[in-house]
Parts: structure tokens; C-alpha cells; sequence
């Protein structure tokens, strides 16, 4: 069987790979605080398809009798996208929390590439070969597959040349074996994943000239790859009370700077190369699909929010009051929303050029970005509704001193909730809405799909803009052709 299990995936992270963290070299990632949290979390993940609840909503049999799991299986219905989200929240109904970066968020932009296939085959046939091959990998072996774009930038002018031959990751050396690489890259999760599908970043390289090519290269490549040298961020959650923060001790994705110091790919994981209209093919099509279940985890962060302000209303007695359950319809309203795009993209899917099929695109990147440009509004009306108990609250060691009790017992007892249950809630919406990790979220969320900026262009770009100017074409009489007005 092609699954894997948890200690399987825990023995699998000890490849000698390079790990730092807080100016220390990381010598047991899996028992190491900063990640042993989020390792379990994904050892859980892996340990769910075993279970025969589970089984139906987190696995899939292949033609050839292979049981995989079912995020790695490209979608070819709109049943496999239903399907794709019946994973996504079995997972985190599980979990009781939200992980983006664990493997099913990151596989469809290899599905992008799939799509791309006839393209890849006339650069260089063996380039489709790879990619396939890749993507049955991934589902056979089970490996935990991110993703990383983004190259720390700094100075624009120096991005194709200077000092090492250019900021941006590039080639630097072709030999018999495969490319070698030098250059770093930012990438969620890379310290506990198994592999990465490395690319450019986002630039225009349609408009690029011949000295981008060694720049513009497309690979898989092993996380414990000598050369390779994780340097992560502090945990946000490592010191901290999981009484107190119990979102941050248990759901923090340890993000990580990426060097690739000379880093050897082998051919067999090239998936392009010295191609500036792969890069700019990639870079316009990379949240085709994977958007999908990036933005189930965003309705995932709604439902957190509305249950965390309709508990605490209920537990203060306010429901009744007009003026707050405006303040819950407004929730509402964006939770649903977000599910309306979620379950409209499905119902309207289109089959990608690849034949696989993909969520409506349109009704897909607008329902992202819906998602994201009203979550700091809603999360500041959850807020409001908690009330600044969040932020003054004692935390649990105070709370539970047999001098102190007394007193948390006197003003912390509301009805039939306990002061235990009330600091509960409190703790908890804090680490939703206020705490060092609910910040770091919403920067992670506002950036990891790509800047807003570039979420604004994936709207641009996959609207039919033509229904719209017939319409005002023929209601005002306008009689100048439709190629004038479109290259004007
Ligand atoms: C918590 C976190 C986790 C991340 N995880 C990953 C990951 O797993 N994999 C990965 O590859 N990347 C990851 N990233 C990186 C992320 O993709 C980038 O931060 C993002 O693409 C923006 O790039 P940048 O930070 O270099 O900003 P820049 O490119 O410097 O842009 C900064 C800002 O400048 C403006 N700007 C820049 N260029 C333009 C333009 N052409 N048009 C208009 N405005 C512009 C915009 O306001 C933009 O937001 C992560 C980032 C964060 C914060």
C-alpha cells in the first residue's frame, strides 16, 4: 500500500537534513519543540487513512488497485472536487484547527504543469515525462509536497546579475548528472516536508530577455539535498502554555528561509529549463487549482470566528440585543460568501486544457480574494464582539492559584459557565484574534498564495470581459468594431 503512517513519516524526516532555528543546528527535528507540534499534526494527518471512519473521505483506490490518498489524486470530475473538499474538512475536523501548508494545498500546482504537458513536450520532451512521473510519486510514496516561489529580493537591480551572478535562484553548472543550483527561497512547512517544487518567482518573464534563461527553471527537489540549508524563523508557540495558547502550540507551520548552496538536481527531477515561457506559463496559472483548498481553510478561519463570537455573546447574555446580531449577520455574510464561491466554482468547474478538471476559475480567485480582503474587518468585529476581556484576561497559572481563585471564581462565574470554560473561550479567541501566531496568520494568509497584487491580476486575467462590453457595445449603439476597441 502506497500510504504512509505517522512513525513512518517521522523516521523519514531523519535524511540528514541541514536545520536551524533560534541560532541552533536542529539535531532531532521530531522531537525538537519548535516542530514536534506540527510534525505530530501532520503524523496525525498521515495516520487518519488508516482509520476505517476516515477511509472513504481521505483515500482513493487507483485503477491499477494502489490506495492513495485521496489529495493527491487530480481531479477529472466535479465528484473529485467535491471530493477534494470532503478531505480538506474531514482533516481539519479532526485536527480541530487550521494547517494550510501540509501537502494537499501544494499538489495542484503540479497539476498546473500537467495542464502545460504539449507546451513541455515541444521545449523538451523528457520535461512532461518528469512532471509526470513526479505527480504519481507524490500519491505512490505519500510524500509530503510544498511549494517555493518566492526568492528573497531585495535589491531589483541586482535580481539577474552582480555579485554570484544574480539575487534570484538560478542555474549555475549543467553536467551529466543534472542542474546545479544556487540561489535561497522562502517555503512554509520545507523543514518537516519531503520535497519542494521549486520555480521562479513572480516577474514578467513573457517580456524576458536571453540572460533571464538561467533563472527561469522548474524542479523537484529533495528536502535533505546536500547543500540544502533550512534557516527557520522562532516558533511562535514553542514557549508557550497550550492552556493558554492553545492554537499556537499545536498549529504553528514553521516557515524557512531555503539555501541552495550548489544544490545538484538530478534531470530526472527538471521539470523545465532555461525556458522563460514555462516560468511565465507556471507563474499564471499556479493557484489553478491548489486556490481551491486554500481558500477552504479561509472559510475554515470564518466558522473559528463566528463560533468564538456567538460563545461568547451567549456566555455575557448579549444575543438578544439588535445591534449584536447585526454584527453576527455580518459574519454570516462573509462566511457564506466565501462558501458561495467555494460551492459555485465546483458546480460551475471547467475542464482544464489538460483534461483534468479545474474549479471555475473566475468564481475561484474572486472567491480568494473575497476571503482574504474581508478577513482583518471580520476578525476586528469578532473582536468587538468578544469584548476586551481577550486582552486583559490573567492566564491560566494566575488563575488557578488557591489565593487568587477566590476571586477569578467571583467575577469569572457567569451562569452556567465556569471560570475554567470562560478563560477557555478567552484564550482561545485570543489566540485566534490577538495572540504573536493569530498576527503572523494573517500575514501568512495575506502572502502565501502570492501578494495581493498578484491575486488581483488571477482575477483580471480569468474574467470573461466580453459579455459585459457587448452589453454597453449594443445598449448605447456603439458601432466601432470589437478589435478597434480591444487593442485601443
Ligand atoms: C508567512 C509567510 C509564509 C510564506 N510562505 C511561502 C511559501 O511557502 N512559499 C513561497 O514560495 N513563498 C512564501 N512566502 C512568500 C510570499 O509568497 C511572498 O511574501 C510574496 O510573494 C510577496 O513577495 P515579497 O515578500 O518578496 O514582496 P515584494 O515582491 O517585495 O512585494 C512587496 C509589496 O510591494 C508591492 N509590489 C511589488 N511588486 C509589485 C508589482 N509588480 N505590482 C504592484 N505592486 C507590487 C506590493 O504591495 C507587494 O505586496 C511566504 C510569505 C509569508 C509572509
Amino acid at each position: 500500500m502506497a500510504l504512509m503512517t505517522g512513525k513512518q513519516y517521522r523516521e523519514s524526516l531523519h535524511d540528514g537534513r541541514e536545520v536551524y532555528i533560534d541560532g541552533e543546528k536542529v539535531k532531532n527535528i521530531t522531537e525538537h519543540p519548535s516542530f514536534k507540534p506540527i510534525i505530530d499534526v501532520k503524523a496525525r494527518m498521515y495516520d487518519m487513512a488508516f482509520e476505517e471512519k476516515y477511509r472513504a473521505a481521505l483515500t482513493t483506490t487507483l485503477a491499477e488497485g494502489e490506495v492513495v490518498s485521496r489529495a493527491y489524486k487530480a481531479p477529472e470530475t466535479k465528484e473529485d472536487l467535491t471530493a477534494i473538499r470532503k478531505h480538506v474538512e474531514t482533516v481539519l475536523d479532526d485536527l480541530g484547527g487550521v494547517v494550510y501548508r501540509v501537502g494537499d494545498e501544494t499538489i495542484g500546482e503540479m497539476w498546473s504543469l500537467f495542464d502545460a504537458q504539449d507546451k513541455l513536450n515541444e521545449i523538451d520532451p523528457t520535461y512532461a515525462k518528469n512532471m509526470k512521473y513526479h505527480i504519481d510519486r507524490v500519491a505512490r510514496e505519500d510524500l509530503f509536497h510544498v511549494s517555493a516561489n518566492t526568492d528573497p529580493k531585495g535589491d531589483r537591480s541586482k535580481l539577474f546579475s552582480g555579485r554570484d551572478g544574480g539575487t534570484l535562484l538560478h542555474v549555475v553548472e549543467e553536467n551529466d548528472k543534472g542542474i546545479v543550483v544556487k540561489g535561497a527561497k522562502f517555503e512554509t512547512a520545507a523543514a518537516y516536508a519531503h520535497q519542494a517544487f521549486v520555480k521562479p518567482t513572480i516577474l514578467d518573464w513573457n517580456a524576458g530577455s536571453e540572460k533571464m534563461a538561467p533563472f527561469a527553471c522548474g524542479f523537484i527537489c529533495d528536502m535533505g539535498s546536500p547543500g540544502l540549508k533550512h534557516i527557520c524563523r522562532t516558533s511562535l508557540g514553542a514557549d508557550r502554555n497550550p492552556n493558554d495558547y492553545p492554537i499556537a502550540t499545536k498549529f504553528e507551520e514553521i516557515d524557512t528561509l531555503l539555501i541552495f548552496d550548489n544544490v545538484l538536481i538530478p534531470w530526472e527531477n527538471v521539470l523545465f529549463h532555461r525556458s522563460l515561457e514555462s516560468a511565465a506559463y507556471i507563474r499564471s496559472t499556479l493557484h489553478r487549482y491548489s486556490a481551491f483548498n486554500y481558500t477552504l481553510r479561509m472559510l475554515r478561519r470564518a466558522d473559528y470566528l463566528i463560533g468564538a463570537a456567538l460563545l461568547n455573546v451567549e456566555q455575557t447574555g448579549l444575543t438578544h440585543l439588535q445591534a449584536v446580531k447585526e454584527k453576527i449577520s455580518q459574519l454570516i455574510n462573509y462566511r457564506e460568501g466565501i462558501n458561495a464561491h467555494l460551492t459555485a466554482a465546483v458546480a460551475e468547474a471547467e475542464r482544464s486544457p489538460g483534461g483534468l478538471m479545474m474549479p471555475n476559475q473566475s468564481l475561484l480567485y474572486t472567491g480568494r480574494v473575497f476571503a482574504l480582503a474581508n478577513f482583518p474587518a471580520m476578525a476586528h468585529l469578532t473582536r468587538e464582539l468578544v469584548g476586551g476581556q481577550l486582552a486583559v484576561t490573567p492566564d491560566t497559572a494566575t488563575m488557578v492559584d488557591s489565593e487568587i481563585k477566590p476571586y477569578v471564581d467571583q467575577y469569572y462565574s457567569v451562569g452556567d459557565w465556569t471560570p475554567e470554560d470562560r478563560g477557555k473561550l478567552l484564550y482561545f479567541a485570543r489566540d485566534l484574534l490577538n495572540s504573536s501566531y493569530a498576527g503572523h496568520r494573517t500575514t501568512f494568509e495575506l502572502f502565501a498564495q502570492s501578494p495581493p497584487f498578484a491575486q488581483q491580476m488571477a482575477v483580471y486575467n480569468n474574467f470573461d470581459m466580453e459579455p459585459q462590453r457587448e452589453l454597453v457595445r449594443r445598449a448605447a449603439g456603439i458601432n466601432i468594431p470589437e478589435s478597434t476597441i480591444r487593442s485601443s
